[in-house]
């Protein structure tokens, strides 16, 4: 079991397959992109799956599938076919913009992965068009709702951006309402390549929320796993829940179980810290697997206590860019 100097369990990975992304987000990267990983710097699958059974043989239990678009890796699914049968791994996830899923939708669902979270920042096309700098909104659209539909376990992730998307958070619960979905308002966090820089943000999860019960006053708050990063409520009359994700305010850092590793293999214990070290040298030598538990536990051994103490510790952490982090 993986426990950290703060005596909180590590069990969930958060493994970016890539850097790359067909999508341009602007609260991501910069519209030219970042300085992409050569592809000798990302992971093979091979090291993929080899890294994701070490680290469950040191208490992994649930993986997320990242990026970058995991799916722009033509050669995801066989990493997922090896996960799917690896033993001691209860949960494999995956973060998607839902613009490459469609094909491997079937597939998908006969290897039992069903916990799909889909980036929708907003339901007007013309907002989603220019948020993403691409025209993919029927794409995203139409593979979200076959999704739903056919049973997968959706979450919606919905950053919240000023001046960008926030008059269609009540149109987007509207929209939703029917459907057994979960839609999930995250505050905007400064990981987008540098491009944009700011100390403060105006739409907290605090005001996320007046927004939303002004609109619906009659809410509940729905009961959450203690590691969760969303506090989640239903709105009365309607099937879907929506939830709020403090990734910018950070009140979850007490409880946090996660561990993410850069599609580069930087290993990263907080969102707003450096990396700790990077095991892609490591992996690639004779007998890794020693070396590979190793970094992780010193790694695991030193994590900040929160996400402030982090960044008090590292001036430069805003120059990353989600797309390499994965999120
Ligand atoms: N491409 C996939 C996607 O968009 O879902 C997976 C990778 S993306 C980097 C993972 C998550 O990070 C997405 O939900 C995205 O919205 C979120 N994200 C990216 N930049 C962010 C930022 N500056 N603040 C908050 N969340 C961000
Ligand atoms: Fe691509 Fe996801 Fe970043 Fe958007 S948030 S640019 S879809 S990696």
């Amino acid at each position: 079991m993986l426990i950290d100097n703060h005596n909180r369990t590590i069990n969930y990975l958060r493994l970016a397959v890539t850097d790359r992304c067909n999508l341009r987000c602007n609260y991501c990267m910069p519209a030219e992109g970042i300085n992409f990983a050569k592809n000798n710097k990302l992971f093979t699958i091979d090291e993929l799956s080899k890294l994701s059974e070490i680290l469950v043989a040191q208490g992994i239990d649930k993986i997320r599938i990242t990026g970058g678009e995991p799916f722009v890796r033509k050669d995801l699914m066989v990493l997922l076919r090896k996960l799917a049968v690896l033993e001691g791994l209860n949960d494999i996830s995956i973060t998607t913009n839902a613009t490459l899923i469609g094909p491997y939708i079937d597939e998908l669902k006969t290897l039992g992965i069903t916990n799909i979270n889909v980036s929708l920042d907003a339901i007007n096309k013309e907002t989603f068009n220019k948020i993403t700098r691409r025209n993919e909104y029927d794409l995203v659209h139409n593979n979200l709702i076959r999704l739903i539909s056919e049973g997968f376990n959706v979450r919606i992730n919905f950053i919240v951006l000023e001046n960008q998307n926030t008059e269609d958070i009540i149109p987007i619960l509207e929209l939703m309402q029917h459907y057994n979905v979960s839609v999930r308002f995250l505050e905007e966090m400064p990981f987008n390549g540098g491009s944009k820089k700011f100390l403060t943000i105006k739409w907290t999860y605090k005001k996320i929320l007046k927004h939303i019960t002004d609109a619906f006053p009659e809410i509940t708050e729905l009961e959450s796993p203690a590691t969760s990063t969303s506090i989640n409520y239903r709105i009365k009359g309607h099937k879907s829940t929506f939830g709020l994700i403090p990734s910018f305010s950070r009140t979850f850092c007490g409880s946090c179980n996660r561990l993410r590793i850069s599609a580069t293999g930087d290993i990263i214990t907080c969102l707003y810290a450096k990396p700790s070290g990077n095991l892609r040298e490591i992996l690639r030598t004779n007998n890794s697997e020693e070396a590979v538990k190793e970094r992780i536990l010193e790694a695991v051994g030193s994590r900040a206590k929160t996400g402030f103490e982090a960044q008090e510790k590292y001036a430069t952490v805003f120059s990353n860019s989600m797309t390499s982090i994965g999120g």
